[in-house]
């Protein structure tokens, strides 16, 4: 269903639960088992949040569009909210205060008043409530800086935007000097977010402080803006908690905060990771681990990721991270490899085997990428060559272009792939906002998994950058991880980049109802099945071809202003009328109460409530006077019908698994393969006979009866719509403005005329029939 308008929209929220079911080791997590016994709404004298109150948070935190910065401007002198500021110079707020910044931060009318009370009293509790001098706040106020610095640290950004913002919030009198004190109390809130975070508070805690003493050198007890930022930009624990998403350059690790629930040593001291939680910072693509204080201590680089020159291209050698080994069975020597509470053993990157550490220097030295051979592009497919030749050929000097600056060395040369025979390297395109954060969860596995050079962030520029590093390669494969949104973008970016040959394209779908994906056997939705299961399947899928539809929509009268129509191309469906008209409030009220869409069940049944609502069902009333249908030049004869709504479909699953054109029972017309397959068929008997196809370059034409239809279809109580017409082409009049959607994307479309055409067919991967994974086919 259109949930995945949500999805494109980036806004969707994940059930934080599915986090944990991640691999043996969890991932930073705040759920803790019982949390919601912490809950406190009824007792007063807890000032702290529970981790179940952090996660609500979070989750609001995720869907919100505005910056702490341009609400503090509301709290402005001329600002709207400028009356709440209370205090002797007016740097408090009280509870209604608070209330009303998080009511403009978060944009949600109805923030839970217990929850808002709580974290107001999170703010009382924490280290420095009493700037120098002036003393305590009165009992019921909070500092609005400590609140808006607070909520900056959890907010997206940029590391340095976030530190400039905080020290300014601070630096009172704006001459870019604070006292140390002023500087702790920033730091207190730190640790204030990174607390709830999941983060080994007394780990972070003497990491600051060095920092600090490190920043304030002459020790005359202020700090510029220049050198707290200098210092924050140069010290990794609190990069990483200040969110910095790095990018892959050679040798710099690309690290995050980990859970580990079993004893590991620190690569850099070799020492445990001790602790309750036992933390520290490990690197996505190498599983290098430090503590938090050793991150700084210049450990050794990450893995090389290609190699120096051409002529070492083809030799595969193994590439070995010491440690973390324990229980593992060494490959050389087929014995278990023990831990005596030290960093033991030694694992290579690419084929994932380990070695004792007097084994790794026996044969074979040759790497042979192990089960993922067929995937990897290994760093010896991969060699860097020299920028000129480039810009001569583009007749500039010097501009390496767009798509190029992501493949490239440090010091600027262009890399270039050299195939390696019999594989199929997979170009991973993943969108990291899909899905809640599974999309993040997914790229690091995938960096992991695979050459982080082969796999790309969508939200750094795009599809370009891999599409243009591929370019030269006769036989790869693509995977989407996103939802069905990211992979009309991607087949759009394809269409777009004129390539040797089109690459075939495996979807991992993110998110909720995900109809493309469906058609194509990946499943509705990813629900944190292995992934290199799903490598597995996607070496063993096959090649189908899908149509793709350009739509045309022209209005009567062109000075009338409608929603601006979502798409030119139609990968999935399209449709007018009732159906239509449920996406459209289904999303309007999804971006309006994000909080009541947090599950996929919430969501089928939100949906039913939708379906089965009088006004919608008012709104497509008496629809086949509003339009006529003309397949190929043949009109619809729709006057002995009851419409409210109609469907086109290119593909046979739609809104999360409605059929809406039904299954067809195999006719035995013989030699039907053979026959040519008419342009357009309007004749009822034989239309029962049609199968859906997605590569059959028609569409199916569907009517609906109303809401309550609608429901039922979407229920399971009721199969499908009524059957229309198959086509090669479609024009549609309408004579008022109705809802429309394309591919679950809505809108409000004044009197038109739409053209639906054939544009071209893109090639993609069909999993293998058999999925025995349960879990991985819920909606
Ligand atoms: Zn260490
Ligand atoms: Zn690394
Ligand atoms: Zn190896
Ligand atoms: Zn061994």
């Amino acid at each position: 269903m259109c949930i995945q308008l949500a999805l494109r929209r980036s806004k969707s929220v994940q059930h934080q639960n599915q986090r944990a079911a991640d691999d043996s080791n969890q991932e930073i997590k705040v759920v803790s088992p019982g949390a919601g016994s912490m809950s406190s709404s009824t007792d007063t004298e807890v000032k702290v949040l529970s981790p179940v109150d952090f996660i609500q948070l979070q989750q609001y935190i995720d869907y919100c569009r505005l910056k702490v910065k341009d609400v503090m401007k509301e709290f402005d002198a001329d600002g709207r909210l400028a009356q709440h500021r209370h205090g002797e110079e007016e740097e408090c707020i009280n509870e209604e205060g608070f209330r009303l910044f998080l009511k403009e931060f978060l944009e949600v009318e109805d923030f839970p008043a217990d929850l808002c009370q709580r974290l107001f009293r999170s703010f009382q509790n924490s280290e420095h409530t009493g700037p120098d001098g002036t003393g305590s706040p009165a009992e019921r106020e909070v500092f609005l800086k400590d609140v808006s610095c607070y909520f900056s640290l959890l907010e997206d950004g940029q590391p340095r935007d976030k530190l400039e913002f905080t020290f300014k919030l601070y630096d009172k009198d704006g001459n870019g000097l604070l006292d140390s004190s002023e500087v702790d109390r920033i730091i207190a809130q730190m640790m204030h977010a990174a607390d709830y975070l999941g983060w080994d508070v007394t780990e972070l805690r003497p990491v600051l402080k060095d920092m600090m003493t490190a920043i304030d050198s002459d020790g005359n007890g202020t700090v510029s803006l220049q050198e707290w930022i200098e210092g924050g930009m140069n010290n990794v624990p609190l990069l990483v908690l200040l969110g910095l998403k790095m990018t892959q350059k050679d040798g710099q690790h690309l690290w995050r905060m980990k859970h580990f629930n079993k004893p590991v040593y620190c690569n850099v001291c070799q020492s445990m990771l001790l602790g309750l939680r036992k933390q520290g910072l490990c690197c996505t693509c190498c599983k290098y681990i430090v503590h938090g204080r050793c991150a700084n201590k210049n450990p050794s680089p990450c893995t090389r990721t290609y190699v120096k020159s051409k002529k070492e291209t083809g030799v595969a050698a193994h590439d070995w991270v010491a440690g973390n080994c324990d229980s593992g069975k060494c490959d050389r020597c087929q014995k278990k490899i023990r831990s005596l509470h030290s960093l033991t053993g030694k694992r290579c990157v690419w084929c994932h085997t380990m070695r004792h550490d007097e084994c790794v220097n026996q044969e074979p030295l040759e790497c042979n990428c192990g089960p993922l051979r067929d995937h990897i592009l290994p760093p010896w497919a991969i060699y860097p060559v020299i920028k000129e030749r480039d810009s001569l050929k583009n007749g500039c000097g010097g501009g390496v272009d767009d798509s190029e600056l992501q493949n490239t060395t440090p010091d600027g040369q262009v890399l270039r792939i050299s195939p390696v025979p019999d594989t199929h390297p997979l170009l991973v395109f993943v969108n990291p906002k899909s899905g809640g954060k599974q999309g993040e969860r997914v790229l690091r596995k995938f960096q992991y998994l695979l050459n982080p050079r082969q796999v790309y962030n969508l939200s750094n520029g795009g599809p370009g950058p891999g599409l243009h590093f591929f370019r030269n390669l006769l036989d790869y494969r693509i995977l989407v991880c996103g939802g069905d949104g990211t992979v009309g973008w991607i087949l759009d970016a394809i269409d777009k980049a004129n390539l040797l040959v089109r690459p075939p394209v495996a979807v991992l779908p993110l998110g909720t109802g995900n109809d493309l994906a469906r058609c194509l056997r990946w499943g509705g939705g990813y629900d944190g099945m292995d992934l290199g299961r799903i490598l597995k399947e996607i070496e063993a899928s096959s090649q189908v071809l899908m149509d793709r539809w350009s739509i045309q929509v022209i209005p009567e009268d062109s000075q009338e202003r409608g929603d601006p129509v979502p798409y030119e191309i139609i990968n999935n469906y399209f449709s007018i009328g009732v159906d239509a008209s449920i996406a459209h409030r289904f999303h309007m009220m999804r971006e309006k109460h994000p909080q009541k869409f947090n599950s996929r069940m919430k969501n089928k049944l939100w949906y039913f409530e939708f379906a089965t609502s009088e006004t919608i069902s008012a709104t497509c009333k008496k629809l086949k006077e509003c339009l006529t249908i003309e397949c190929c030049g043949i009109p619809l004869d729709l006057s002995g019908l009851s419409l409210e709504g109609v469907a086109i479909l290119n593909i046979p699953s739609m809104h999360g698994g409605s059929n809406l054109w039904g299954e067809t029972k195999k006719a035995d017309n013989k030699g039907s393969d053979d026959q040519q397959l008419p342009e357009v068929i309007v004749d009822p008997d034989i239309l029962k006979t049609s199968a859906q196809d997605m590569s059959d370059k028609r569409l199916e034409v569907v009517g609906l009866e109303g809401a309550i239809e609608m429901g039922q279809i979407y229920t399971g109580l009721k199969s499908a719509g009524r059957r229309l017409a198959k086509t090669s082409q479609i024009t549609i009049r309408t004579n008022k403005p109705l809802p429309m959607q394309i591919d679950g994307e809505p809108w409000m479309q004044p009197p038109c005329t739409i053209h639906i055409t054939h544009k071209n067919q893109a090639s993609m991967l069909m999993a293998p029939p058999a999925r025995s994974s349960s879990f991985f086919n819920l909606k």
